[in-house]
């Protein structure tokens, strides 16, 4: 009976995280090695491109960030795939790192 009833009503339909349009990216300065956990919002902050009409359209996501630890204005940006994952990156002034790299010391 277990199996019907998820079937039926628990598709899961938001993150395990609570946070659906969240998009989490984690960044390190390179000037002062801060780790900045940076969320984005995926329906404001993602936009469609369309840099080759015969490809379709990719997301991409732009941040500038600024950490508290010191004054370098950091930037990145990230191609995404319709799942939301990064396929390509480019950063200035900063690294990108994994969640797992952040929460460590
Ligand atoms: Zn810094």
């Amino acid at each position: 009976m277990g199996i019907i009833s998820r079937l039926f009503g628990g598709k899961q339909q938001s993150d395990p995280n609570g946070d659906p349009e969240g998009l989490h990216v984690y960044v390190k300065c390179d000037k002062c090695g801060e780790k900045i956990h940076i969320r984005a919002n995926r329906r404001t902050d993602v936009t469609q491109e369309y840099p080759d009409e015969s490809s379709g359209s990719v997301l991409v996501l732009h941040k500038e960030i600024l950490g508290s630890n010191c004054q370098n204005l950091m930037y990145v940006h990230l191609t995404l795939d319709p799942g939301y994952r990064i396929v390509e990156s480019e950063t200035e002034r900063c690294t990108l790192i994994t969640k797992e790299q952040f929460e460590s010391n």
